[in-house]
């Protein structure tokens, strides 16, 4: 892309956990991937680790969760070892954003857009022109300038989701996470969301990692998908290879719904049971008690396949 900087995320080996009185959930349990200058759809079932792995790369996880190991690089700075004031002031925002599952329903009902989004300007010691920044942060996502002065209850939901995209654009990141930024929208308008985020992307030429449950939503955006099972990547390649050829059998699962849910069809088969505990997960691979195509071999853990555009972790491949 013209005129767009480089940006390259390389995530390796990285473990999240969150202690409870049960046990210690798993919830990101070995995650490896790398982009560069391209977008990724993080998609599986729900409790997979999807937002845990979102939350981790803006060193947000929620408390006594916490980053147990792992690399982060943002190009060539490893950002788990950043303090966290360090990350604070020079990362968060700026180099990476979130928009959090939720977020256009949290927004604040008693400011206007304006001075929600002025806060994060003046949080973030932004010597700009505010006023300017905050209009052309809504030309971006494509709200009219009235907005500004609008309190959320006068919005609509795609226009509250348009709004925390833009504050999540405000400081010009190369990253941008969306987490479930569709749900609770109806169709047409999760159309507007996810085309609003292809032109940011074409415009500045940033990372997006889109979080979803619905694969069908990724298919639109993503260059490269990831699919999550269990807190690991079970497989990760581009979006053409993985639509036209999935390999794993929980992505062809996964896959094999989306005309289905497409039709409309009253009856989706999805697959079969659910996947293990978290706290306490198999030795194996973890797909076993739900893979049609389980054999022995299987009972032993299932290192990453190289495939042509990134990998799989089935033995089906070995
Ligand atoms: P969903 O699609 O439902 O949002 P997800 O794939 O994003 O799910 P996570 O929300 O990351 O998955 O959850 C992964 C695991 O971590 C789950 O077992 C969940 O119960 C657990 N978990 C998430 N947040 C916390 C927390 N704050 N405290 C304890 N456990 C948590
Ligand atoms: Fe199925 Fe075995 Fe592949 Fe796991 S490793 S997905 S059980 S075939």
């Amino acid at each position: 892309m013209p005129g767009t900087t480089q940006v390259r995320l390389e995530v390796s080996e990285l473990y999240v956990q969150y202690p409870t009185p049960k046990g210690v959930i798993k919830a990101v349990d070995g995650v490896n991937f790398s982009l560069k200058n391209e977008s990724l759809g993080i998609a599986g079932e729900s409790a997979c680790g999807k937002s845990t792995l979102g939350t981790a790369l803006i060193r947000s996880v929620q408390p006594p969760g916490r980053i147990v190991k792992g690399r982060v690089m943002l190009n060539d700075e490893d950002l788990i070892l950043l303090s966290t004031n360090e990350f604070k002031n020079r990362i968060r925002w700026k180099r990476i954003a979130m928009v959090f599952q939720g977020a256009m329903n949290a927004l604040d009902p008693v400011y206007t857009v304006e001075s929600q989004m002025k806060e994060i300007l003046t949080e973030h010691q932004f010597d700009g022109d505010m006023r300017q920044r905050i209009l052309d942060a809504l030309d971006q996502v494509g709200l009219d300038r009235s907005v500004a002065k609008r309190y959320p209850h006068e919005l609509s939901g795609g226009m509250k989701q348009r709004v925390v995209i833009a504050m999540a654009l405000l400081l010009d990141p190369d990253v941008l996470i969306a987490d479930e930024p569709t749900t609770a929208l109806d169709v047409l308008v999760q159309a507007q969301i996810i085309n609003l985020l292809k032109k940011v992307r074409k415009e500045k030429g940033i990372i997006i990692l889109l979080i979803t449950h619905d694969l069908a939503i990724v298919s639109e955006l993503a260059d490269k998908i990831a699919i999550m099972y269990a807190g690991r990547i079970v497989e990760f390649g581009s979006s053409a290879d993985i639509y036209r050829n999935p390999k794993h059998p929980y992505t062809q699962s996964l896959i094999g719904a989306i005309p289905r849910l497409r039709a409309n069809e009253k009856k989706i088969r999805f697959i079969k049971g659910s996947p293990p505990s978290l706290i306490d997960p198999p030795m194996g691979c973890r797909f076993f008690a739900r893979c049609p195509q389980a054999m022995d071999a299987c009972k032993n853990d299932p290192p990453e396949i190289k495939t042509e555009t990134g990998y799989v972790r089935c033995w089906l491949y070995k």
